[in-house]
């Protein structure tokens, strides 16, 4: 790189979007410091169900889904749950996620979820190649279960959504599934597959890795918490820390959920909420599947990991501030213990997590029109693992001043002004 062209990038936030970024960044040619108040894939990174999907390019938010409203109000272990007390702060947020789920808008959603997820095993590769952390990723196709005909069809849309990026996508029926699946119970009636979909094997060593790679390669590794960033005319001047102040030359915020008061101080309202999720994960199952399975319905995924059986999901609108609901995560065991009779859950552990959830599935990506000198990459919601890594590289080509390789008008930070 042309010692001009060379930038102090400050990246904050070392879950997989930040760190994924700051990969990137130096392998550009950059000089990056990766600034965290914790180790490395802490947070929400941790514990996801490690669903790596190409062909995930549903959104969230589905038409039909208003009329499921009052059944999730009432049911307090249900898939997705809204804490009555926290309803009035989150009104607002579901009432636009609620309209991104409308017909005319979902299309135009799937295909930007598409130019992000769609190449993210070839964007992770080098990037696992380089820090030997490819045993990580295995590319062993997700079976998708339905316990009944009318469940499958009330999904054909996801499935319709799916296909039409090209991604091979085969119906099975009751026998097939036992074949790919032999310890699954008897219940279910029909699934699709998708053979070019995989897992990672263990996410928050997915980010461990990734970090100590990018410290090893000359990339500064910073333990401190962003207090605040102060700001110029048209730029950041100062990123304030616990420990002191620091010059802004270029800033990533890949904060997750954290991203939104400093995007505030920033002079942007971004409706940036928290799913909470939740994981249990039986270190010595027994039984279990072969690949990643989820059981369409129960809305839980289940995934063959190093440390375990992990069995994940539910959707939690409590704000971020509440304490965990374990109930919910005991409600997934249980729930797991259905789709493969004969789990052990000897010595379980249970996490809950913060998704960052713009209401209309797209992560904020690029620079805003108020700072030249900040690049925004938070929001990823229930795919910040599969779409981190083109984020990425989406992140370097912006900072070296190159075009960006995809188009970034649908994950603007200017769509909610
Ligand atoms: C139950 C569950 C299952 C999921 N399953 C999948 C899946 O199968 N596939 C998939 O792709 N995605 C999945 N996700 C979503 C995925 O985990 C998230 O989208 C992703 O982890 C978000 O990454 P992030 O780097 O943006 O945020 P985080 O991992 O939360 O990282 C943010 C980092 O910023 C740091 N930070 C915050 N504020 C500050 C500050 N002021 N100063 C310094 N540092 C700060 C935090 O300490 C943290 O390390 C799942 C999520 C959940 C909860």
């Amino acid at each position: 790189m042309d010692a001009s062209a060379k930038r102090d990038v400050t990246v904050i936030g070392a879950g997989i979007v930040g760190t994924v970024c700051a990969s990137y960044l130096l392998r550009e040619g950059h000089n990056v410091t990766l600034i965290d108040e914790r180790d490395p894939g802490e947070m929400t990174s941790f514990g996801n169900t490690g669903g790596i999907s190409p062909a995930s390019v549903v959104p969230i938010a589905m038409p039909g889904m208003v009329k499921d409203v009052p059944k999730w109000l009432l049911d307090p272990y249900g898939p997705l749950f809204v804490n009555w007390s926290y309803l009035p702060h989150c009104l607002p947020w579901l009432v636009k996620f609620l309209r991104a789920g409308s017909k005319t808008r979902i299309g135009g959603i799937s295909r930007a979820l598409a130019a992000l997820n769609m190449p993210t095993f070839d964007a992770y590769r080098p990037l696992l190649r380089d820090a030997g952390l490819e045993h990580l990723f295995h590319q062993t196709g997700q079976l998708f279960i339905y316990r009944s005909e009318a469940g499958f069809k009330k999904d054909r849309l996801s499935i319709e959504l799916k296909r039409a990026t090209g991604v091979r996508v085969d119906i099975l029926n009751a026998d097939d599934i036992r074949q790919l699946e032999p310890n699954l119970a008897r219940d279910f009636v029909k699934a699709h597959y998708i053979e070019a979909h995989g897992h990672c094997k263990n996410p928050g060593g997915l980010v461990k890795g990734l970090a100590g790679h990018f410290a090893r390669s000359g990339g500064s590794l910073v333990r401190d918490k962003v207090l605040g960033i102060e700001t110029g005319n048209d730029a950041a001047t100062t990123l304030v820390t616990a420990s002191g102040r620091r010059n802004a030359d270029l800033i990533v915020l890949a904060a997750g959920i954290w991203s939104k008061p400093l995007v505030e101080q920033l002079g942007y309202r971004v409706p940036l909420e928290t799913q909470r999720g939740y994981h249990v994960t039986l270190p010595d199952p027994k039984t279990g599947p072969r690949r990643m399975v989820l059981s369409v319905q129960d809305k839980v995924a289940i995934t063959p990991m190093e440390m375990g059986l992990r069995i994940a999901g539910t959707v939690e609108l409590a704000g971020i501030d509440a304490p965990p609901n374990y109930a919910r995560a005991r409600k997934l065991l249980e729930i797991g213990q259905t789709v493969f009779p004969g789990l052990q859950s000897d010595g379980f552990t249970e996490w809950m997590g913060h998704r960052p959830c713009t209401p209309d599935s797209l992560p904020v990506l690029g620079f805003g029109p108020r700072q030249r000198n900040v690049l925004f990459a938070f929001g990823h919601g229930h795919q910040g693992l599969l779409g981190a890594a083109k984020t990425g590289q989406v992140i370097a080509e912006l900072a070296s001043g190159r075009p960006p390789s995809i188009d970034l008008a649908p994950y603007s930070i200017e769509r909610f002004a």
